[in-house]
């Protein structure tokens, strides 16, 4: 690819990350106005910091979380590795728990899931190159130029929001959605936009269209595949309001870290190469990429790990909650803390279960098994809201009777140390605790978190139709078990009668 020569010197550390987000700053838009340096903006700089420090952390445990580059020899991130057993399987998970324990699983879109979904690509190249033999050396191509360089990926998949009742062929402009405008002998123009892509303050962008595509004819122009930097010309990300704009640590506590971002994608004529392009104009390998590459059970293998991670920071924000108030002399409270524990144990079977069962697939990788993250990925959405609401039930109005940073160092900190202390937990214990409870279960953060939870894999109705669509063969055999029995049933009463 032509923007691929940078010098390797593979896993970067933090300080990188910042410094090439300030060379080459992707083109951000907050609020009307160009964002000149996402490292300082008070919107944005809490998550780039964040995202930073998990570069410094995989080098913290350099053992867990790198691998020796099997072409450079340098230590590169597991996320990329291809594992060939169930063991180097096991340790890229273990690899993506430290960064999801960091961020309480709150940041999904760190580098690992991206990774992990580019690494599917390359392994399962053949299949690309079946479209056309370029795309699968391409795949094959930027994986290496990524792992070697370690970058940062957001992505973007669907179209946008304008009228779902028709395709993108059929809103009010061809254009509305991210459409190719012409081909030239040195690549693809595109024109458009696509929504949503999380964690703009990326290097690269990967596009990919993940909604399924039925007409060969209307739908090829929005048929494509490709990864370019975020700062190619005509590129642009409009980002939502922040969610923590420059709040202290102490005010919010997962806002003023892990404020992910999320943003719109504009491609003004946005010129990619064919050497950046993975899919082109072929609806079929556009709809079946994901699956048979092996990038969306990679991906989902990364969120199990996530919500692992979710459950965990949930489960010991409430029990501390219910500490700190003396609640758990109440039989409803001990419930509620075993519904969040049960989630836990479920996601760490599912994960369990996906790692056991791996097999090598159709291109030697060792890929784990779909069905359990299947399960975990449609159970999860209706999983947190649930959790969240735990959270609330327990918090009660202690999750709004909560003064900040400045109220405590105020005229009125007597006051607040007398009426905020708690049945075991003095004032200025228990506000930083109820403020972090607060973030988790009713800011404009958590509504996010919720919202994210929800959708980001899809829309939850579509995913588990494509489950069940999916596992048909399996649920029709049951069937048959069933009907056998009623058939039995039905026998043996008309047996009986007519004897
Ligand atoms: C916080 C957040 C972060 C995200 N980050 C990313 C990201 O980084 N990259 C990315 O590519 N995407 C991202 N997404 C987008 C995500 O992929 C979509 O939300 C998801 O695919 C659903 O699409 P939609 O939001 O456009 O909902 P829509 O498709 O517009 O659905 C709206 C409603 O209509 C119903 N509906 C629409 N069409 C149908 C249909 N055909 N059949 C039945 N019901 C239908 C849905 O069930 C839903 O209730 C993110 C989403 C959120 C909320």
């Amino acid at each position: 690819m032509t923007h691929l020569s940078t010098r390797a010197s593979g896993a970067r550390r933090g300080a990188q990350v910042l410094q090439r987000l300030r060379d080459r700053p992707p083109a951000i838009w907050y609020q009307g106005e160009p964002v000149r340096d996402v490292t300082s903006h008070p919107a944005l700089k809490g998550g780039v910091h964040t995202l930073a420090h998990l570069y410094d952390l995989q080098w913290e445990k350099p053992d867990l979380s790198l691998y020796p580059s099997p072409t450079s020899g340098n230590k590169v991130a597991r996320s990329f590795m291809m594992p060939k057993t169930h063991d180097e399987l096991a340790s890229i998970s273990r690899a993506m728990k430290v960064w999801a324990d960091y961020t309480f699983g709150m940041m999904g879109r760190v580098p690992d899931y991206i990774n992990r979904a580019i690494t599917g690509y390359a392994s399962g190249a053949p299949f690309l190159s079946e479209a056309d033999p370029r795309f699968g050396a391409n795949a094959v191509r930027y994986y290496e130029y990524l792992r070697e360089n370690d970058l940062c990926l957001t992505h973007t998949l669907i179209p946008p929001q304008a009228n779902r009742a028709v395709s993108s062929a059929h809103q009010s402009d061809p254009y509305l959605a991210a459409r190719i405008k012409e081909e030239t002998d040195a690549g693809m123009v595109i024109r458009g936009a696509r929504m949503l892509a999380t964690l703009p303050v990326s290097d690269e962008i990967m596009v990919f269209p993940s909604t399924l595509l039925k007409s060969q004819e209307e739908d090829a122009p929005y048929a494509f595949g490709f990864c370019i930097p975020t700062d190619t010309p005509g590129l642009r990300f409009i980002c939502r309001e922040s969610v923590d704009y420059g709040r202290s640590h102490f005010d919010h506590p997962l806002g003023s870290r892990f404020e992910e971002m999320d943003a719109l994608v504009v491609f003004d004529d946005v010129f990619v190469p064919w050497e950046n392009v993975l899919l082109h104009r072929d609806i079929k390998h556009c709809n079946e990429a994901y699956a048979r590459t092996g990038a969306v059970v990679n991906m989902t293998h990364q969120v199990v790990v996530k919500n692992i991670a979710k459950c965990e920071f949930l489960l010991g924000l409430a029990s501390l909650l219910v500490n700190a108030i003396g609640a758990e002399v109440f039989q409803h409270i001990q419930e509620k803390l075993a519904e969040i524990w049960v989630n836990l144990e479920t996601m760490k079977a599912f994960l369990r279960a996906a790692e056991a069962d791996a097999q090598l697939d159709e291109w030697g990788v060792m890929r784990p098994a779909w069905d359990p993250l299947d399960a975990a990925r449609n159970l999860f959405p209706r999983l947190y809201p649930r959790m969240i609401e735990i959270i609330q039930q327990i918090g009660a109005s202690g999750l709004v009777a909560m003064p900040t940073e400045a109220d405590i160092k105020g005229p009125l900190a007597q006051d607040i140390r007398k009426y905020y202390q708690a049945a075991r937990a003095e004032a200025l214990d228990r506000i930083p605790l109820f403020r972090l409870a607060w973030d988790a279960s009713i800011s404009a953060f958590a509504s996010r978190q919720v919202l994210y939870e929800r959708f980001f894999f899809g829309d939850p109705v579509r995913m588990a139709g494509a489950l069940v669509t999916g596992h048909n063969k399996q649920i029709q055999q049951y069937a048959e078990k069933v009907r056998t029995f009623v058939k039995q049933n039905r026998d043996e009463a008309f047996t009986q009668a007519s004897g």
